[in-house]
């Protein structure tokens, strides 16, 4: 398809500015020397462009959308109705602060709930994603030991089934990392954790359930054995919904947590975002917290608030959904995942026997062995069927592996139709494996180059001279 500076014609325009009606006084040193080469494009002729680009990528509302690890659920309109109301889109945060009240409030009631769901004393809602929670945890827990004059304890214990962001929030907070294995179910091995913790220790950094979708059954030994080591547990929440409303982290000894709004609380991800990881502790850190006047201070980590309209919407979710609800959504996050997993276990099983979580992985590997399909293919064969591809090859201890997530918005006729199409493609690729190597056909562009898409990455238009 062309682009938009393809379709710009000299002196197409689509909007009409009103005249500016301030004096505008400015050096010569900002100003452009030349006029910048915009599009120019009628109101019509931009609307169709975007359109028709978004009807060719996948979304939430486009089909089923099993990302494991990436909770992609539905984002009710509700919230964005709310989000929307001029109360809170035409507010400065440098305004009277008296004239802000009912924002602070809707600050104040998110932190509240947020403490109350996850166990902590004190949030932040300045961190502006789950990796940016992580960070400002991992700083929090750095302070504390600074100031304590402990400051020997560089270490970070992370298990091999950590998201792949926990290693490098504590990398980018100065930390080293001290990698721990799995046991035959999937859960921390208690000997390799004790031979690894000792005075050098900060903390330990756990995704629970990790990212197989297990829980590990042995958490109060596990931050007990950190504690009394001199550490601290840190808590990764972004997938929340597998546990809301039936376990806190603050009840398991984690002493600090961050979660994901653009997840667990359903505000949309990324280009319909921003995110949001509101970074959570209990008491004993809460002079650290980046929004507090405290000497002790890690310091902000965003400009002013955080991501304002986020947390309008993560509230309204809360809100709309109330106790039962938050309780209801993680239990039907765990059995559709357990329904699907059961449903597909004799042609993809799981690495892990018994119960998952919010999510669970398969591994192809039998698959790959028999007919040369490799997870990727699979992958590329359900674009076919309209079903956005689930996480692939992670995590890294399971091969040739999927990770499934179906979310607790989706109905059992949707999980129906898409176990029918996995076992469609399964068959397919035992008699006629070339068919699924193809894949996919129907959707805008087939296979493409992506090491040489990632290594030549042309992001911006080149204009000819
Ligand atoms: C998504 C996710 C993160 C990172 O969140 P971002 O908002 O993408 O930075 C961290 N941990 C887990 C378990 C996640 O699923």
């Amino acid at each position: 398809m062309s682009l938009i500076f393809d379709k710009s014609v000299e002196n197409r325009k689509n909007i009409i500015f009103p005249k500016c009606d301030v004096e505008i006084n400015l050096p010569d040193s900002p100003k452009r020397v030349k006029a910048a080469k915009l599009p120019e494009v009628s109101e019509i002729d931009i609307s169709r462009h975007y359109t028709y680009l978004s009807k060719r990528v996948h979304g939430v509302n486009s089909g089923f959308y099993p990302l494991g690890s990436c909770t992609m659920k539905y984002n009710p309109k509700i919230s964005e109705q709310l989000a929307s109301l001029e109360g809170f889109t035409k507010i400065h945060p440098l305004q009277p602060k008296e004239t802000t009240i009912g924002c602070e409030e809707v600050i104040e009631r998110l932190k509240n709930y947020l403490c109350k769901i996850t166990g902590m004393d004190e949030m932040s809602l300045q961190p502006a994603a789950g990796a940016h929670g992580e960070l400002t945890g991992m700083l929090l827990i750095k302070a504390y030991h600074m100031h304590r004059g402990d400051d020997n304890r560089k270490e970070i214990i992370v298990p091999d089934s950590a998201h792949g962001t926990n290693p490098a929030s504590a990398v980018m907070a100065g930390f080293d990392i001290i990698n721990i294995k799995s046991n035959e179910n999937g859960m921390i091995d208690i000997d390799d954790l004790k031979e690894n913790i000792g005075e050098k220790t900060a903390g330990l950094m756990l995704t629970n359930p990790n990212t197989l979708g297990i829980f590990d059954t042995n958490i109060l030994e596990i931050t007990n054995l950190v504690h009394e080591a001199g550490g601290l547990c840190y808590y990764d929440g972004a997938n929340l919904n597998a546990i809301m409303g039936r376990a806190r982290p603050g009840d398991m000894g984690f002493d600090v947590t961050h979660l994901n709004l653009h997840k667990t609380f359903s505000t949309p991800h990324g280009g319909g975002g921003p995110g949001s990881g509101p970074c959570g502790c209990k008491t004993f850190l809460k002079d650290y917290l980046p929004d507090t006047s405290n000497e002790k201070s890690i310091g902000r980590v965003i400009g002013y608030y955080g991501n304002f309209l986020v947390i309008v919407k993560a509230l309204t979710y809360i809100i709309t959904i109330g106790t039962e609800g938050i309780k209801n959504a993680s239990e039907n996050a765990v059995l559709n995942a357990n329904y699907m997993k059961a449903k597909l276990d004799n042609i993809l099983p799981t690495a892990y026997k018994g119960m998952c979580m919010h999510e669970f992985v398969v591994s192809l590997e039998k698959l790959k062995n028999n007919t040369g399909v490799t997870a990727l293919d699979f992958s590329k064969a359900l674009l076919d069927y309209n079903i956005h591809p689930p996480t692939m090859y992670f995590p890294m201890t399971v091969h040739e592996a999927l990770m499934i997530e179906p979310t607790e918005t989706e109905s059992k006729e949707t999980l129906d139709e898409a176990i029918d199409i996995i076992k469609e493609i399964y068959n397919t690729a035992l008699d006629d494996s070339d068919a699924i190597k193809n894949s996919p056909i129907s959707t805008p562009v087939g296979r493409l180059d992506e090491v040489y898409a990632a290594r030549k990455a042309v992001l911006r238009h080149e204009f000819e001279a």
